[in-house]
């Protein structure tokens, strides 16, 4: 272990270790945490959203060059500090790859859109000019999940702030140390580039309670919602306006004109990104039988494990339990956990070079139809590609999320684009060039489907306003 692999381990630890009891820093901003003081987080929930909302003033009189400066303060320390979130964010969760999240991070910090995203669109005439302004809401409400924790603080601060919002943080309880830590950072770089504190804001212990303060808060006047169905529809409930990015469950299929060798690998680097926790990743296949054979030949040589039928049953009841009303849904704690352990649990022992598990399934087994966000890929025979996008759209459930598709023929991809009518559509790469690593576009960690903001940035966080000069002012 280097020095640096040394400082970040024991960074690590403290913070882990920590989180037992917070109390208040003497300056009043943040609180401290096992001798680490954690700017812009709280003890109470209304006082984080004061803090907030005083800041918000402060934001919004603040020139677009001033934002962008804090701005690229942030994404210098994101790069910087990418190895401790990564880590941290594994040890805390359980879930994950450390040099997956590292990534992830560095796209977040590289490719997150900042003040450049905002345009202001002018109608000029015989009456004289308008103007429409992209203007921030004010203080903006976020949950943040267990799987991308620091990721999303990170992503939504960054095109939230440069759109002039300031926001509080409610994060998933299971990731809490290493969503105060990314709060933590980006109130660090508002003090090095001489931004006001607070403009974001958590709370130390994140609760259902202080989330439903926080939804029904006068000064939150927006909210946005990453994580589950259950979340998502609680906020979309709020009577408030709000961005809702919920679960998806990404069908890839795989057709007879595609370069097979390419599909098998890039569906593995996909699927097994961050062991399949981005909301994004491929989570089950639709193969036409005349290329099925080849495709499995190729994942098994870029790390995939094959399982037969028999297998795949034991392996459900070890990944999945029964549900409120008798269906199955997932068992939490294997989500995120690696191919290797997963497979331990059937009696199958293999190296740390097999990175996903697959197996054949039927259209209505529970590895096709349900969103495992676990190194497990069921994949399905089909005919036909007419067949394959009937079974994909129902797989995706209506989500509208995202999907995948191998193929060089034309009409096939339009047909199943149409179709299944995602937000992100990935044609003949891995799913994660639908977020910008390796594709074009920016990148983001909410990707707001039931609300229609899509890709959210920046401009997402705004509310168009329009002014009106009368007869003036065109020069034309
Ligand atoms: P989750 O739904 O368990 O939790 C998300 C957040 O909501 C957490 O902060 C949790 O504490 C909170 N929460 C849950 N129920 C709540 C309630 N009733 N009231 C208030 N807060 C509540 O999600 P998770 O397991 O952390 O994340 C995985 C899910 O999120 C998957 O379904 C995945 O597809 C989805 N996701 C979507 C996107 C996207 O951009 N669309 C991104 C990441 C994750």
């Amino acid at each position: 272990m280097n020095i640096q692999e040394k400082e970040i381990a024991e960074i690590v630890r403290k913070v882990l270790e920590g989180m037992g009891g917070a109390s208040a820093a003497p300056a009043d901003q943040g609180v401290v945490i096992d001798g680490k003081t954690y700017l812009g987080v709280f003890n109470d929930m209304n006082d984080a959203i004061e803090a907030a909302y005083q800041a918000q003033k402060v934001l919004r009189d603040m020139s677009y060059e001033q934002r962008e400066k804090m701005i690229s303060c942030i994404r210098r320390l994101i790069m910087e500090e990418a190895p401790i979130m990564a880590k941290l964010g594994v040890e805390e969760t359980g879930m994950g790859r450390v040099e997956h999240k590292i990534l992830k991070h560095r796209y977040v910090a590289m490719k997150t859109p900042g003040t450049e995203d905002l345009h202001t669109e002018a109608i000029s005439g015989d009456k004289g000019l308008t103007l429409h302004e992209m203007a921030p809401y004010g203080v903006i409400g976020a949950i943040t999940p267990s799987t991308n924790p620091s990721e999303t603080v990170l992503c939504n601060s960054i095109g939230m702030i440069a759109a002039g919002n300031t926001v509080v943080f409610n994060p998933h309880p299971g990731a809490v140390k290493t969503s105060l830590y990314a709060v933590d950072l980006v109130n660090r770089a508002a003090k090095e580039s001489g931004a006001p504190l607070n403009l974001a804001v958590s709370v130390a212990k994140p609760t259902l309670a202080t989330s439903d303060i926080m939804v029904k808060h006068p000064y939150i006047k927006m909210l946005c919602c990453t994580g589950g169905p259950g979340v998502v529809k609680m906020l979309l409930s709020s009577g408030k306006k709000a961005i809702g990015a919920g679960a998806g469950n990404p069908p890839v299929i795989v057709d007879d004109t595609a370069d097979i060798p390419k599909a098998g690998k890039d569906i593995i680097d996909g699927c097994t990104f961050d062991n399949n926790l981005p909301c994004i990743a491929e989570k089950e296949v639709f193969a036409l039988q005349s290329i099925a054979d080849e495709l499995i030949y190729y994942m098994q040589q870029n790390g995939a494990y094959l399982i037969n039928r028999d297998q795949m049953l034991q392996l459900e009841k070890v990944v999945l339990k029964d549900g409120k009303n008798g269906e199955k849904v997932i068992n939490k704690a294997w989500v995120g956990k690696d191919a290797k352990l997963i497979l331990k649990q059937i009696g199958i022992d293999v190296g740390d070079e097999i990175r996903c598990v697959i197996c054949e399934a039927q259209e209505q087994d529970h590895f096709v139809q349900i969103e495992l966000m676990m190194p497990i890929l069921a994949i399905v025979r089909v005919p036909d590609v007419d067949t394959a996008i009937d079974m994909a759209v129902r797989a995706e459930h209506g989500n509208r999320h995202t999907a995948h598709m191998h193929s060089k023929n034309i009409e096939n991809l339009t047909k199943f684009a149409k179709a299944v009518e995602t937000t992100i559509f990935v044609k003949n790469a891995p799913s994660y060039a639908g977020i910008g690593v390796g594709g074009e576009g920016h990148c983001t960690f909410t990707i707001a489907g039931p609300t229609g903001e899509g890709l959210t940035s920046a401009r997402s966080f705004t509310r168009r306003r329009r002014c009106v000069m009368v007869d003036s002012l065109h020069i034309v």
